[in-house]
């Protein structure tokens, strides 16, 4: 079913989010700085509200793919949720803690300390491929913050956003956390919202959009865009592992993940080897497409043409196509796992972002030309690496840049509550999960308290022994 068209989303009038975003504003002000046993209660009915409607969420993300199992979306979406709330909830009061930071001499008596202070109204916008762990995640730590929330969900997950809608009325009140619906007009609008920070996933094209939007209102943003993250297989690991776990990483969600590996670079003379290993690999993980409730659906017929041109470019540019069987596939929205090799670096699939089950194998010769290849391109969303060398590891993490790493696997740098998560560059700013989230919506404010035997009205005119005093004692004769 087209999205757009799906009566069961009711979109919001300008003048509606307006007024949720003035009635969250009012929150602010009222509240100021919500207790920690305020926040711990808001995870603990947000991680209810998840538990409790697992079913019906999981039902709503299979309806909107078309089909997505159920495992996949307990692992993508369920599992990182809970956990992050866990995580959350287990460190929030020692994250809440002022932390006491040095006060010069010249300045004592005196102490400083940083509190961490809710921003206000964070505004959440989210992209389609992982619907509830993109709206809940970035929740659970605005949330933690202390800051009044609004949410917009995918209008191309139009089933989940309605139920996330509904669940999220009957679990907060809209002043504290509430969801808007609605395609890209409502998108933009809710962009233009003089927000006190906007947390923003989805493309670097609409990235750009919203950091220009954010920009009136001087509304800072947190980005997590998208990119080509590489795969480097280096000279000696093990190929076939090396391929079973590439096959893994890139056909989960039929490779609609942010940071699924988008392209392998490969050594020249193992590249047909590779191809067909790691196609034999897909054979045994998904024996068949059609039919088969373990292969995700692509999630619009729009972004299945999109795969579909990209692979008929791809062959009349001159490259090998190697997919499995795919009878009956394209009637489910399948795209059957392809992997693609003898690619002209002109090629669509080698100059936008994937996101689906087409892997492009490049040949490379000297670890140096693999570098050079992912330098040549924007910073990447994470970089994935195999190798029994830690020398190659170093070339490679000292000389590339992307947002985040994952070495001899891919993808589980971002299931880590206590590493940052975010891209650099083109691939997004700022960075999220557990207490980099916390930090990043909270506003690390300053405060000095001088003592009552301060001296500090003694520096002043007319300037006497006392200022001359302090001077040479900071600056010397
Ligand atoms: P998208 O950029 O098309 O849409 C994301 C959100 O932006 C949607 O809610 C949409 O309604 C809204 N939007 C659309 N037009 C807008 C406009 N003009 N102004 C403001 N908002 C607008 O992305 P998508 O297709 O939903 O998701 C896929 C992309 O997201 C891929 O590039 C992927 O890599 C990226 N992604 C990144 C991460 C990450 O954590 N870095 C995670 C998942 C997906």
């Amino acid at each position: 079913m087209n999205a757009s068209l799906d009566p069961a989303i009711a979109t919001q009038s300008k003048g509606e989010m307006h007024s949720l975003f003035e009635q969250q504003r009012a929150a602010v002000a009222r509240i100021g700085s919500p207790s920690f046993e305020q926040r711990v209660a808001a995870l603990d009915a947000l991680a209810n509200m998840v538990k409790t409607h697992r079913h019906e969420l999981v039902q709503a993300i299979s309806s909107d793919f078309g089909n997505r199992a159920k495992e996949e979306t307990e692992l993508g979406e369920l599992m990182p949720i809970l956990n992050g709330i866990k995580h959350v909830r287990k460190h929030l009061k020692s994250w809440m803690r002022p932390e006491r930071r040095k006060v010069g001499i010249a300045f004592r008596p005196a102490s400083a300390q940083i509190l961490y202070q809710p921003l206000g109204v964070v505004g959440i916008l989210a992209p389609w491929n992982y619907p509830l762990t993109l709206t809940l995640a970035p929740l659970t730590e605005a949330l933690a913050a202390g800051n009044c929330v609004m949410v917009k969900p995918s209008e191309l997950t139009p089933r989940t956003a309605a139920l996330l809608q509904k669940l999220i009325a009957a679990t907060f009140s809209a002043d504290q956390v509430t969801v808007v619906t609605g395609g890209p007009e409502i998108a933009a609008n809710f962009c233009a919202l003089p927000f006190d920070h906007l947390l923003f996933t989805g493309s670097t094209r609409v990235g750009k959009h919203v950091m220009a939007a954010a920009a009136p209102n001087l509304t800072p943003v947190t980005l997590e865009l998208g990119g080509k993250s590489p795969v480097v297989l280096c000279r000696g690991y093990p190929l076939k592992k090396a391929a079973r776990i590439v096959a893994i990483g890139k056909f989960f969600n039929a490779g609609q993940t942010c940071v699924a590996p988008d392209y392998m670079l490969v050594p020249r003379e193992l590249v047909d080897t590779f191809a067909e290993t790691i196609l034999d690999v897909a054979q045994e993980l998904y024996p068949s497409i059609a039919g088969n409730r373990n292969y995700t659906s692509i999630v619009s017929d729009q972004h299945c043409n999109r795969l579909m041109c990209m692979i008929q470019e791809a062959r009349e540019r001159g490259a090998t196509i190697r997919q499995l069987s795919g009878a009956g596939a394209i009637a489910e929205r399948k795209i059957p796992p392809t992997v693609i090799t003898g690619i002209s670096a002109e090629s669509a699939v080698m100059q936008e972002e994937i996101f689906g089950p087409l892997l492009p194998v490049i040949p490379y010769d000297t670890l140096d030309d693999a570098i050079a290849f992912i330098n040549r391109r924007p910073k990447p969303l994470a970089l994935y690496c195999f190798s029994i060398r830690s020398t190659d590891v170093e070339s490679l993490l000292a000389r590339t840049r992307s947002g985040g790493v994952t070495i001899n696997g891919t993808m589980l740098h971002a299931t880590q509550e206590d590493l940052p998560f975010g891209g650099v560059g083109e691939s997004g700013m700022g960075a999220y999960h557990g207490r980099d989230g916390f930090v990043r919506l909270s506003q690390a404010r300053g405060v000095m308290k001088l003592s009552r035997f301060n001296m500090s009205d003694r520096i002043a005119a007319p300037y006497g022994r006392m200022t001359r005093f302090v001077v040479r004692l900071m600056l010397g004769k």
